[in-house]
């Protein structure tokens, strides 16, 4: 007899392509899930998970948090979508963002990071008169044509052009150049090589999606000196730093400003949203109508229900201590990781910052990507699955990061550590046979 989960796996294959909204939510095994609640996932026969994709990093807070859900219904007594004219909740959460955001002057908004993405490179191109745009190898800004590069760094080469999906046109590719992470001479050298060519430099001033490699502080400072030099426009991509590591995003740590900013995911806690941010003379085009206008249309931009879920989620991430429990979370699951590892003698390292996480497959040093080939993928597929198997939920895919939310605690860490530590210890056996 089938399960529940395998009778609605088998029903989703045949009217979803794939069976998934995209594969990127494949677990190897055929789980629907039924409920969520705070750090735990229940699926379709009542089993229960430890969330550790937190929907890609979205749910910042854990699962469905009562602050946002009542936000939300009180929100709906008085309003849906009406995509017309102001509302003052739109201006409250404004204000907000621009608090609290270094380098927020303006902000828009939209649905999703992706759009935030495409609108900072369109308004950048539109400010500059510029065509070309920078990023970094491993880097991934989003599914549209202007960052057309592969997000998964394993396709990714310096110099190539690199489609991310049949269907893109080649000529966005053309105009992305990826340069290497960390390294400010490839990008002056880029820029001087291309005079007047360069838009923009996108940029994520923590890599997440190469596997959590952090900018040198340095690194962030030259691409502000070198972007100002040469009239660039700096993007700082913080659709997965933002909200999570600090309220003003990671240019609130790290002490440099870019121009814009995206943000997205953590922002709601949950629900659908993309924001752009930036100096005010770059922003203001997309108010204007006419010559130099920068169109940022969408029906559901703004849509009430999200726009209440960022007020609420600002204000349980304002509270005293948020940020100190979420890094200390991070600090103690890497910490007994790297003590796990040192027991059973394995070439591993935890990694990531703050609230993200992952195990590196190699000891010693990273600051780009070229680093992470020492990864040993056959080792990091093999402990992703037995996580997996024990009920964790996360991509199953080498050096991708995972996340902890302010729902997690000590003894849901505990209890992951537990099989964190029969894990690594069967690796360890299998390694030395
Ligand atoms: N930028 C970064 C840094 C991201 O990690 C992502 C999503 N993983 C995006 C942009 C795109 O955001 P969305 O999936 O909401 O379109």
């Amino acid at each position: 007899m089938s399960t529940n989960n395998e009778t609605i796996a088998a029903r989703a294959e045949a009217v979803i392509p794939g069976g998934l909204l995209s594969p990127s939510r494949r677990l190897g095994a055929p789980i629907a899930f039924a409920r969520a609640e705070g750090a735990y996932l229940y699926d379709a026969d009542g089993n229960r998970y430890t969330d550790y994709h937190c929907a890609f990093g979205a749910n910042v807070l854990g699962h469905r948090p009562p602050a946002v859900a009542a936000a939300i219904a009180e929100t709906a007594e008085n309003l849906d979508l009406i995509g017309a004219g102001v509302l003052e909740l739109e201006v409250e959460v404004a204000e907000l963002l621009v608090n609290a955001i270094p380098c927020a002057e303006q902000v828009a908004f939209c649905s999703s990071g992706s759009e935030a993405t495409y609108h900072a490179l369109r308004l950048a191109r539109a400010h500059t008169g510029r065509k070309q745009i920078i990023k970094f190898q491993g880097g991934y800004h989003g599914w549209h044509d202007y960052v057309a590069m592969n997000g998964q760094s394993s396709r990714q080469m310096i110099g190539s052009y690199d489609p991310m999906s049949d269907g893109m046109l080649f000529d966005a590719a053309r105009h992305t150049a990826i340069l290497p992470y960390n390294d400010a001479g490839a990008v002056e050298d880029y820029i001087r090589k291309n005079p007047g060519e360069v838009a923009a430099i996108i940029v994520e001033p923590i890599a997440h999606n190469m596997g959590a490699v952090i900018a040198e502080k340095q690194f962030l400072a030259d691409l502000r000196r070198i972007t100002s030099e040469h009239g660039v426009v700096l993007i700082f991509d913080e659709v997965i730093t933002g909200f999570r590591h600090a309220l003003g995003g990671y240019q609130s740590i790290v002490g440099v400003t870019p121009d814009l900013a995206t943000f997205g995911k953590a922002a709601t806690s949950g629900y659908p949203i993309g924001i752009l941010a930036g100096r005010r003379e770059i922003m203001e085009r997309v108010g204007r109508t006419g010559e130099g206008a920068v169109f940022m249309g969408g029906t559901f931009n703004g849509t009430p229900a999200s726009m209440a879920a960022v007020k609420a989620t600002i204000g349980e991430l304002a509270r005293p201590g948020v940020y100190e429990r979420l890094f200390e979370l991070g600090a103690y699951l890497r910490g007994e990781i790297d003590g796990i590892i040192a027991r059973h003698g394995l070439k591993a390292q935890a990694a990531g910052f703050g609230s993200v996480w992952l195990v590196y497959f190699f000891d010693g040093a990273f600051r780009d990507y070229t680093d992470l080939l020492r990864n040993d993928n056959d080792l990091d597929m093999r402990f992703r699955r037995a996580l997996i198997a024990g009920r964790q939920v996360f991509q199953p895919l080498q050096l991708k990061r995972l996340y902890l939310s302010l729902s997690h605690d000590r003894a849901v860490l505990d209890d992951t550590l537990e099989l964190i530590d029969t894990t690594m210890a069967g690796l360890a056996r299998s390694v030395a046979a």
